[in-house]
């Protein structure tokens, strides 16, 4: 049975662990913080569990579950086949675990990031095996959303972005192939360029979240909008993305205002944080704010 290593056990790694299992694989889930990889282990069980309840997942949820160990440190990463970091968007720490993830694991073993907006090539720098090094984003909720982009680094050989289409294929996700590693890849830009002008249009009271949110249901039939998907991402996690453009000299595609960055201060993540654009219920029902 393949091995597949994820490193961090927030939002986007218990997601990508729990694919990885339901698909058959062995994973190993490591986070410095033990407490994260439990919270992350106690979601998983709970989704797997509603998600067989509905059918949608083929064997019981224990024998899912059992291919599922948490680990504290990277030494599993020698035995992986795959690597997935999925930890905290910050380019420097992504960095030491890419060096470190180089050293442990062994030398034909592809190494991907679900960075959401960091190069696939400088991460790749860190390494002694760039051609090896890919994007595979994935897109939250992990187990509800089919689109995985795999993206194309500039050393990254085509050997193994095609293994990396393979791959999130056996996992029952659609690949969207990212032929070159620009900044945001694909998605994340088209996405970027909403949130930017929705942000900016909330923070001059022009319009609340809600209605940006209903004007793009039902004008433009999204299934959600702007500031529901700002939410579930994460806005602390939005807030870098924007940070991280600006910094890569595409600031047309982050918002003027630091809307988020305030609301961060101020402890509102979004949706795992229960307040955010919206307030969230104990049972995880989205409320509006009566004001922003
Ligand atoms: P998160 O904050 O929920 O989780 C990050 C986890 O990384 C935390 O549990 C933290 O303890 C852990 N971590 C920090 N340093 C670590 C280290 N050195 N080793 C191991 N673990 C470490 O963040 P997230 O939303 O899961 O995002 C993770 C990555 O996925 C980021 O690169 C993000 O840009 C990307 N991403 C996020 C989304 C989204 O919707 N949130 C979508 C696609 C991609």
């Amino acid at each position: 049975m393949e091995k597949i290593l994820v490193v961090g056990a927030g939002f986007m790694g218990s997601g990508i662990v729990q694919v990885c299992a339901q698909a058959g694989y062995q994973v190993h889930l490591m986070d410095l913080q033990v407490t994260n990889t439990d919270r992350a282990l106690r979601d998983i069980r709970w989704s797997v569990e509603k998600l067989s309840a509905k059918g949608l997942v083929r064997e019981p949820p224990q024998k899912v579950l059992a291919r599922i160990s948490p680990e504290k440190d990277l030494s599993s990463a020698s035995e992986a086949d795959w690597v997935i970091e999925a930890a905290l968007e910050a380019e420097e720490l992504k960095a030491g675990i890419f060096q470190e993830l180089d050293r442990i694991s062994r030398p034909e073993t592809p190494l991907a990031t679900n960075t959401s907006s960091i190069p696939i090539t400088r991460l790749a720098e860190n390494t002694k095996r760039p051609e090896r090094v890919l994007g595979l984003h994935f897109f939250g909720p992990v187990p509800l959303m089919e689109l995985v982009e795999v993206v194309k680094g500039e050393k990254t050989s085509a050997e193994i972005f095609e293994r990396g289409v393979t791959f999130v294929q056996s996992l029952g996700k659609r690949p969207v192939r990212v032929l070159r590693d620009i900044p945001g890849f694909v998605m994340n830009r088209i996405f970027s360029a909403a949130l930017r002008e929705a942000v900016d249009l909330v923070d001059q009271d022009i319009v609340s979240p809600e209605d940006v949110d209903l004007g793009m249901r039902l004008g433009y039939g999204w299934n959600a909008g702007p500031f529901e998907i700002a939410d579930n991402a994460g806005l602390d996690t939005c807030a870098r993305i924007g940070q991280t453009m600006r910094a890569l000299g595409v600031g047309h595609l982050a918002p003027s205002s630091n809307l988020m960055e305030r609301m961060v201060a101020e402890g509102r993540l979004g949706r795992k944080a229960g307040k955010g654009f919206y307030r969230y219920s104990s049972e995880g029902k989205r409320l509006p704010w009566e004001n922003k």
